[in-house]
């Protein structure tokens, strides 16, 4: 009786003509109607009378169908949602359920192929061949549609210290670097899957799985851990790496632009939080990003305001007998937030564009100060990475010398190897530039990021700081006194002045000293103080030795 109905309202031959495909279900799921179009296109022949899934998983057994979609069919036919997916053919079906008459439902099958392909003809990025953003926007636009239910998951993915690849390898590298990188993801997604090019270096996974939240954290760990892996272009050895934001189409996102901007969030935080990793997109980023933007709008204010000083450490020999400088360290005093730490607000500076002024500040400043001390006391100035991306540089620490006074030779730039990765030839240039200046380098934080000897033999410092850490957990560990060690032996025979940062107690004294550092600072021998009690301390520093 229903079949006989459905007969009168659905003329197969009209259906056919349209390629539609017209499947009748009974409550429990049994066809009790198919076109041959819908045989042809998602169901085999003899389906009447059999349950669906049979069917389907008939169609997976004959390859027709690619392994797990009759799952996901099925949940989308109970669900009452509409599902687009792909055969192993290539061809993209599109699948809507409606009511049909008498209490039957009706499954529409769709050949959506040649849409799609258009669509997506238009949308590929010419480099990677993969789509570009107006494709992953078309895509959404479907998984979105009215009705729809959106599922899956959206994978942000941003390649880690790709510029630095482009600027010292050139473009042609950097291309094929981002080739390689498109192909390992294209390895490990499935055929459901849309892998992206957003532009620049930054990708984008729809991922459709059943499972998505485990499937999401599955697939990323794999990409951060399968991207980060070295890549060989042109006979360069390169080491990139990735970090991942993932949002959830089922709750991070009411539309594919909300999908999108949670997406990005979750990426943002994962590259904050020290790159190389994932995150999943929560509400509360919204808000840490709502607090930076107040951040970054007060520190501009900063500026203006004079909210900035510096404070300045004394630097002293191991034995104590003597104060050889200070280092001088920047603060910020909020009008309401109080004291902001340097960690805090000196990145976001970078990445604002406000390091270069503040650094200037920074090198002014210090130069005004340190030429009011004895000859011989000498003033170390933190220079950002940022900073010594530019041959300005050379300029304003010719100029901060010119405006002060102070003899080059007390003036030491304190730069942490991140500054001499990217770009050889031009911070080569640079570092000549400055050293012809007659200014002394140091090299900071040492022992921390990538610790290459070869930096030590290319770029001529005058010292060695070796990091707070490792003086932190010599008492305990074998290894940070072996470091110790090393560096203090590897200072000597290359002519380097060592010292140990963030020395706490005259047990670490003791064993730094004993290690053959040369020069140690930190809280126990002086907290950084204000500039007029360093010039106090120099003054009488120098009394003392008169004596
Ligand atoms: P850094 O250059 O390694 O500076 C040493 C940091 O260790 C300072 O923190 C100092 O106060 C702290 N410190 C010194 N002795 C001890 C100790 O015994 N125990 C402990 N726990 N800490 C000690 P601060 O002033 O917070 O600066 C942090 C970082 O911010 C600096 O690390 C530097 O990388 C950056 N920075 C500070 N001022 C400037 C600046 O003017 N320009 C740039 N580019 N970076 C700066
Ligand atoms: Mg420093
Ligand atoms: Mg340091």
């Amino acid at each position: 009786m229903q079949y006989a109905l459905a007969q009168q309202s659905y003329s197969p031959d009209l259906v056919d003509q349209q390629q539609t495909g017209i499947v009748l279900l009974d409550h429990a799921g049994t066809v009790l109607f198919a076109n041959s179009a819908a045989e042809t296109l998602l169901l085999g022949q003899g389906c009447q009378n059999h349950p669906l899934a049979a069917a389907l998983e008939g169609a997976e057994r004959l390859g027709l169908l690619h392994p797990h979609s009759s799952g996901r069919i099925l949940a989308a036919v109970a669900g009452d949602r509409e599902l687009q997916f792909r055969r192993r053919d290539e061809h993209t079906l599109r699948l809507t359920m409606g009511p049909g008459l008498g209490g039957t439902r009706l499954l529409e099958i769709a050949d959506v192929s040649k849409v799609v392909e258009t669509i997506l003809s238009q949308s590929l990025d010419p480099l990677t061949g993969l789509a570009n953003r107006v494709g992953l926007l078309a895509q959404l636009a479907m998984d979105y549609a009215p009705g729809q239910e959106p599922t899956g998951a959206l994978l942000y993915i941003d390649i880690d210290r790709f510029k630095g690849v482009n600027d010292t390898l050139g473009h042609p590298v950097g291309d094929r670097l981002l080739k390689l990188v498109a192909e390992r993801m294209a390895n490990v997604i499935s055929a459901d899957d849309m892998l992206v090019r957003l532009g620049g270096d930054e990708f984008a996974i729809l991922l459709k799985a059943s499972a998505i939240v485990p499937a999401a954290e599955a697939l990323a760990r794999r990409l951060v851990d399968l991207l980060g892996r070295p890549y060989l272009v042109a006979g360069h050895m390169i080491h990139i790496g990735a970090s991942v934001g993932i949002a959830l189409a089922s709750g991070d996102g009411q539309t594919p632009e909300d999908l999108i901007r949670s997406a990005d969030l979750a990426l943002f935080n994962a590259k904050s939080e020290g790159r190389g990793t994932f995150r999943f997109f929560n509400p509360s980023m919204a808000d840490a990003l709502q607090q930076r933007r107040a951040l970054e709008i007060d520190m501009r204010r900063a500026l203006a305001l004079k909210e900035f000083s510096l404070v300045y450490q004394a630097q002293y020999a191991a034995d104590r007998s003597r104060l050889v400088g200070f280092e001088a360290l920047l603060r910020w005093n909020h009008e309401t937030r109080g004291a902001v730490s340097p960690a805090e607000f000196i990145p976001l500076a970078e990445e604002i564009g406000l390091m270069t002024t503040l650094g200037e500040w920074v090198l002014r400043t210090a130069c005004m100060e340190a030429a009011k001390w004895p000859k011989g006391m000498s003033v170390a100035v933190n220079i950002s990475p940022v900073q010594f991306r530019s041959t300005a540089l050379v300029a304003v620490v010719a100029s901060a010398l010119a405006a002060s006074g102070l003899p080059p030779e007390q003036l030491e730039l304190e730069i942490t190897e991140g500054a001499l990765l990217n770009n050889t030839a031009q911070v080569m240039d640079i570092f000549t530039q400055l050293k012809a200046l007659g200014v002394r380098f140091a090299m900071d934080d040492f022992g921390t990021g990538y610790s290459s000897l070869s930096y030590l033999q290319k770029f001529p410092f005058d010292k060695i700081k070796i990091d707070q850490s490792f003086v932190r957990t010599m008492p305990d560990s074998h290894d940070s006194a072996a470091i110790v060690r090393a560096i203090s032996a590897l200072g000597t025979s290359l002519g380097m002045t060592t010292v140990a940062e963030g020395v706490e107690t005259e047990d670490q004294l003791m064993r730094v000293a004993r290690d053959g550092c040369m020069h140690v600072q930190g809280y126990l021998t002086g907290r950084p103080v204000t500039a007029d009690l360093a010039t106090q301390l120099a003054l009488a520093t120098i009394g003392e030795e008169n004596d």
